[in-house]
């Protein structure tokens, strides 16, 4: 049944680290409403779609979105005016048309991504369906069951999410070796409040960082896998079968261009790509690695190439600042044999249509599919669903601490019960 929509409204909020960003509210004629707020990055890919910010140094540093917002209430909002709720795909097409660029820096990823989420959230009421069951339907996604995602919960922060001397950004532990999401998340927060437990013991910091996980300076990077193994033994769990590890190295973020080097300044190390490579290599056989994320700079696709070779069998190389959820990238690494699992994140590309888009792709070439939140979030919960919507093998939405992190995880919680 046609429902069109009446009137888009978009005001600026604050992220999580008190940032602005953009919330919209779409408003149908039936007087049924969506709204979507957008995430921030801080270790943003340099392919990403564009997060428009005002750049006025007198307001919030530069980083207003009153510029994004007004692209929403005089653009985007009056142009979508009478069009079908239902046609997201549609929808998402006429804002790309209008954008006319192709990275989106004239209307902004934030604007249109938070128009694209708000009709979608509008469309599932209008349905009188929740949002994973009708985003399955809207993208013809050919799944009968639903299936939760298992979290990938970061545990200790580093890199440019925390004031801690760790290069490397994100140590995470996986919970895999159970049946049901509660339950996983269940030792995921065992083993996080277990892990606090032994930092304090050895006189570590327990403040915690942009994505809830611990940030506490450490002796060299090896450190954090080992106290992961202490955490998870102490909470009683078992490393390998129950509990795995990953890491998101980020590594764009302590690159050389110049040199070609990963400064590693944590361990006073200069890496090139192939000792980085054989450091993975090596903790894969120490620890239970299932998978590291952004292991090379963004732009080293010969290096990706070597490092998908010698570990691609062993564990998921998860591409994010590399692919940066735009299918065109993607295609180059199916293409040239890179990495096996892509991180999904609305965000970089900038329309819920183009992100489904890039999983059918990662799907039919059978990559892993890892949906994530940013390091800067709101409580908008709309990765939760799209996940199951899906069926994602995973979902990263930071350590089980503060709510903008959990309020994805407790969605699943509850999704969980309904399906
Ligand atoms: P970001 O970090 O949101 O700061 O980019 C998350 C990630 O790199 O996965
Ligand atoms: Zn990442």
């Amino acid at each position: 049944m046609l429902e069109r929509i009446d009137a888009i409204h978009a005001h600026e909020i604050l992220d999580s680290r008190g940032n602005p960003t953009v919330h919209v509210s779409v408003m149908l004629r039936d007087g049924t409403r969506g709204h979507a707020a957008v995430p921030s990055g801080a270790s943003t890919g340099v392919h990403e779609a564009v997060e428009l910010r005002d750049g006025d140094k007198k307001r919030y540093r530069g980083l207003g979105v009153r510029k994004a917002i007004r692209n929403v209430n005089d653009i985007i909002g009056p142009s979508l005016r009478r069009r079908d709720v239902a046609d997201q795909r549609g929808i998402d097409e006429s804002m790309c048309i209008i954008d006319g660029t192709d990275n989106k820096k004239r209307l902004g990823a934030n604007a249109i991504l938070g128009v694209s989420l708000a009709v979608a959230h509008a469309g599932a009421r209008r349905a009188k369906m929740p949002l994973y069951a009708y985003l399955r339907e809207t993208y013809d996604i050919g799944l009968s069951k639903f299936k939760l995602p298992t979290p990938l919960l970061n545990v200790f922060n580093g890199g440019r999410h925390a004031d801690t001397n760790l290069d490397m950004q994100e140590f995470i532990i996986i919970p895999h070796g159970f049946s049901t999401f509660s339950r996983k998340l269940q030792a995921g927060s065992e083993i996080f409040h277990m892990l606090g437990d032994v930092l304090h013991a050895d006189g570590l910091d327990t403040d915690v960082g942009n994505e809830g996980g611990y940030a506490p300076d450490v002796g060299k990077t090896e450190s954090a896998l080992e106290y992961l193994v202490q955490a998870v033994k102490k909470a009683k769990y078992k490393l390998g079968k129950e509990i795995g590890f990953g890491i998101d190295v980020a590594a764009s973020e302590f690159f050389n261009t110049k040199t070609g080097k990963y400064e590693l300044s944590t361990d006073k190390r200069n890496c090139t790509a192939k000792q980085m490579i054989d450091l993975y290599d090596s903790w894969s056989k120490k620890y239970p690695m299932i998978s590291i994320e952004d292991g090379l700079a963004e732009d080293a696709w010969e290096d990706w190439e070597e490092m998908t070779k010698r570990l691609g069998k062993k564990m998921l190389l998860i591409g994010d600042d590399l692919f940066v959820t735009d299918a065109r990238r993607l295609h180059r690494g199916i293409d040239s044999g890179v990495a096996n699992a892509i991180l999904i994140k609305p965000n970089q590309i900038g329309t819920l249509s183009e992100t489904m888009e890039t999983i059918g792709l990662a799907r039919e070439n059978n990559y892993k599919v890892i949906i994530s939140h940013r390091s800067g979030e709101t409580t908008d919960t709309s990765i939760a669903d799209i996940a199951v919507a899906v069926n994602a093998e995973y979902i990263k939405s930071g350590a089980p601490s503060r709510s903008e992190r959990l309020c994805k995880y407790n969605r699943l919680l509850e999704i969980e019960e309904e399906i």
